[in-house]
């Protein structure tokens, strides 16, 4: 068997098309133009090129963007004055703070003193407790694009087994909780495993859909797949051979189903869920 390859760059376009279109509305309508702010702390290299991608996105879907660069000699305080600040600016609807931030920052402290309806990467324990609770009023923006693929494409997520590999608060959390819900493209069985989990092969394999995000390069290989299974690969790792995911790719090709690419699946999908993210927030905050 030869995987389907879940194209998700092209999928990415699709939805962008989707969200300029409702921007372009929005913005006749209430004569605001959705504005994201970024906050790109230090010079990171792999940081600045994905806050450049995010502020192309928004361009391209007719939004408004601002960067703020403090230096990494930056301190808690002066980063919570900045966020302050934009908490309390008018035209600003979404804030993003890039992590990872430098390690001289109490990266919890600036996050949660973001404003939840300017959360536009569902971070704040406030709007963490209403994805739990399953009323969410933002989805953090990798777990969103995952569901999306799936649902676009037309597979089946209620009753199935999902295994999701990984167990942070950005991708492997919210993912497990998003597709438990009781709701459309969720009621699933959502094991979340992890480090500690034992016999992680033969977890794996009771999955009917997968979902990888551990940053560990071609971790997940083909004996620890079920024939025919969703395999989603979230990660990304920067090899001598170039960017992998953390799938076996090739050799998980000849078990799955379905399989995305690395790069060129689960990344576009992400950055096109913070643009839905901040026109939502443009819209929740001119109610
Ligand atoms: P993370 O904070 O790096 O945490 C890694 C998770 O993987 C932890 O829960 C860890 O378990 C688990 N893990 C590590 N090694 C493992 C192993 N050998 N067996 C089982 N579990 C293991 O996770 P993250 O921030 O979600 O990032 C994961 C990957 O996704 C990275 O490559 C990152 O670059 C990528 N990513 C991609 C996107 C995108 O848009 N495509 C977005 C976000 C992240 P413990 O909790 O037990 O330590």
């Amino acid at each position: 068997m030869t995987a389907t390859l879940l194209d998700g760059k092209a999928m990415a376009q699709t939805i962008r098309a989707e969200i300029a279109e409702q921007t372009a509305q929005f913005t006749q309508e209430a004569g605001i133009t959705p504005c994201l702010a970024a906050v790109l702390v230090g010079d990171d290299p792999a940081s600045q090129v994905y806050v450049r991608g995010k502020q192309k996105a928004c361009k391209a879907a007719g939004m408004r963007s601002e960067l703020f660069t403090p230096p990494a000699s930056t301190t808690t305080e002066e980063l919570l004055a900045l966020v302050e600040r934009l908490n309390n600016d008018r035209a600003v609807h979404g804030i993003l703070v890039q992590l990872p931030l430098p390690e001289t920052i109490d990266a919890l402290r600036v996050l949660d003193a973001v404003r939840p309806e300017k959360d536009v990467d569902a971070f704040h324990p406030h709007n963490v407790g209403l994805i739990s609770q399953g009323r969410p009023r933002f989805l953090p923006c990798t777990p969103y694009g995952i569901q999306q693929l799936l649902v676009r494409t037309g597979i089946e997520i209620a009753g199935k087994d999902v295994v999701v590999l990984g167990r942070s608060d950005i991708v492997g959390k919210p993912m497990t909780l998003m597709l438990a819900q009781k709701a459309p493209g969720a009621n699933a069985t959502v094991t979340l495993a992890h480090s500690r989990t034992q016999n992680l092969p033969e977890v794996c394999r009771r999955a009917d859909i997968l979902i990888v995000a551990i940053g560990r390069a071609k971790f997940l290989t083909a004996d620890m797949v079920k024939p025919g299974a969703v395999v989603v690969d979230v990660g990304i790792n920067r090899t001598e051979t170039g960017l992998v995911g953390d799938v076996d790719f090739d050799a998980v090709c000849e078990i799955a189903g379905y399989i995305t690419p690395v790069p060129g699946g689960v990344g576009p999908l992400t950055i096109t869920m913070l643009l839905k993210n901040t026109l939502t927030a443009a819209k929740l905050q001119n109610q």
